[in-house]
């Protein structure tokens, strides 16, 4: 038995496809959805782990592929650099578990470590580099 994480980005087109229904029923997985959203130009976003057979995570990983899911894999640690953080708000709309998030009194932005699911998503919209990913 094999376990894989990974971040799946739908397209708009994909947000009502049954897919994990098709994992689990056409490749034999168990899908474990630790965080769902929707961001605010409609894609929608699952952080899952996938357990099974290799070679049946390697099928199902190809047919989400085929639909055009944008797969990436989760990271082992995610470092938030302060001193860089321009307090832009970009990256809150974006994280799904607020584990980035503003104070409205102080008008800053801050992150919670234990928060982090190590998703990914915040990374390539941070235009100031503050935030640094390592796999
Ligand atoms: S990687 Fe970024 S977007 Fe994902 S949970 Fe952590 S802080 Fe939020
Ligand atoms: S996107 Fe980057 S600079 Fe902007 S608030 Fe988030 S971490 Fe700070």
């Amino acid at each position: 038995m094999t376990k894989k994480r990974l971040v799946l980005t739908f397209p708009p087109k994909l947000l009502d496809e049954p897919v994990t229904y098709h994992l689990i029923k056409d490749y034999d997985l168990m899908v474990n959805i630790l965080r769902a959203n929707v961001t605010p130009d409609e894609e929608g976003r699952l952080v899952i782990e996938l357990s099974g057979e290799r070679s049946a995570i390697d099928k199902g990983i190809k047919y989400l592929s085929g639909l055009g899911v944008k797969i990436q894999p989760v990271a082992q640690d995610v470092k938030w650099h302060k001193e860089k953080c321009d307090h832009c708000t970009a990256c809150i709309p974006i994280c799904p578990t607020q584990a980035l998030f503003l104070d409205r009194k102080t008008m800053t932005v801050s992150f919670d470590n234990k928060k982090c699911i190590m998703c990914g998503l915040c990374i390539p919209v941070c235009p100031y580099k503050a935030i640094e990913i390592l796999f």
